[in-house]
This record gives C-alpha cells, structure tokens and sequence, in this order.
C-alpha cells in the first residue's frame, strides 16, 4: 500500500472514533499545497476525492495533469482581488472569504449554473497579523454573501491560534461552534464548520468541526 493511501486510512479512521454528539458526515479536505500532482494522484486513486490549495498559480499549474480527475476544489489560502476570476472559474469552494470586495468579485466572475460554495473566514485569536473577519461581524457579512445571486454560503473557517494549552484551543472551538449554529438557524444552506489541520483536526472534531483541512499528516512534508 502507498504510503499516502495508508495515511489517508488512518486519518480517516481516526475521525470516525472521535465524532462529535449529532455529527456524523466529517469532510475531510486534503491540503496539496507544496505536493506535487502525482501525489494528488495517488490520494485520489486511494479514494480521496476532496483537495484544498492555498496558492492559485500553483494549483492552476497541478490542475492541468489532473483533468481527468472528478476532483471538488477548495481554495483556502489568501485571496487577491485580481485572482478572483480565476478562482471563481476554477474551485468549487472558496474558504477564505472575508472582504465584501472579494466576494462581489467571486459573484461577478462565477459564470455557471452551479454557485460558488463560500466560507466566511473568522479571526478567531483576534489577532491582527491574522486574515479572517470578527466574530461580531460574522452575522451582518454573511446577510451581504447571502445577497449575492452566485455565491452559495456554506458556513465558516478558521486557523485557532498556534498554542499548547488546550483549553484555550478548546475555548476557540467552542467560540466557532456558537458562530456557527446561529448563522446555522438564520440560513438553510449552512451546513460547513471548517476548523482543524494535521495537529488539531481530532481535538476540533471532538468540538464540532465537521470540516477538516489536513495536509501534511496525508502528503508528509511539503515540497516548499
Ligand atoms: C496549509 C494549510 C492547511 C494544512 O496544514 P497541515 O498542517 O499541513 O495539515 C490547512 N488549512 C490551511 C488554511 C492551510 O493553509
């Protein structure tokens, strides 16, 4: 067995052991950045269908060798407003929104039948290096998404703050949980609280994420 395959397994037995009251359908996103399309290849063959990148020309580069792949797309890492078009026209997720620009900009660019899936991106450390929107201001960005014909809201992600006290990651989960079940109640098509990579994804399942971004515990090291 390929070593990625066997990764993959174990990851994904291991979210089914930790599975948090009411939750049963865990996504699990695995993060090809830094890998190169051959291992994407190999995850996919291993029955991987789900794939996350952070750097549009990168993916858009790996993207040409995997076209015959039935492969769901999320972008996940920072978003410049000239790179919308080719995001809109490339992934089906985008999970990193948090500027309404932006995502009038996803909208406009979206061109097919299928809406664009989105994730608000919340700051959840509050601190000011991080991307992400304010957790008080979650409710009125996502009435704007809402609004915008081609953008489908799907719920919200987040990176907790690097940290080795667990409860204070714990407390950061269960901060995004709240976030999460109020926009939950206010809109039919949430349905995505996308939290926790390869330190943190069984501790943030255990507190409600039902998305999880996982990279380097599936691929090993990144290439760069
Ligand atoms: C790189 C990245 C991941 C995956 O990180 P690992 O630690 O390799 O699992 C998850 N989410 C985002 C937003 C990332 O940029």
């Amino acid at each position: 067995m390929s070593k990625i395959k066997e990764n993959i397994q174990i990851v994904q037995e291991e979210i089914e052991q930790n599975l948090h009251e009411n939750e049963r359908n865990i996504r699990l996103v695995a993060v090809s950045k830094g890998q190169n399309y051959s291992a994407i290849r190999s995850a996919y063959e291993a029955g991987q269908k789900i794939f996350g990148e952070s750097y549009l020309q990168e993916a858009l580069d790996k993207k040409k060798f995997l076209d015959d792949l039935k492969i769901e797309w999320h972008f996940i890492g920072p978003i410049q407003s000239n790179k919308c078009k080719l995001i809109s026209e490339n992934f089906s997720w985008v999970q990193t929104v948090d500027r309404i620009k932006i995502a009038n900009k996803l909208n406009q660019y979206k061109k097919s039948e299928r809406p664009l899936n989105i994730c608000i991106q919340v700051n959840i450390s509050n601190e000011d290096t991080k991307s992400g929107i304010n957790v008080n201001e979650v409710s009125q960005f996502a009435g704007l998404i809402n609004n915008l014909k081609h953008l489908n809201l799907r719920g919200i992600m987040a990176i907790p703050s690097k940290t080795n006290e667990k409860q204070a990651l714990i407390s950061q989960y269960q901060a995004l949980k709240d976030v999460y079940e109020e926009l939950k109640n206010s809109y039919g098509s949430v349905d995505t609280l996308s939290v926790g990579m390869s330190n943190d994804y069984l501790l943030a399942i255990q507190n409600g994420a039902n998305l999880v971004r996982v990279g380097t515990k599936i691929f090993g090291k990144r290439l760069k």
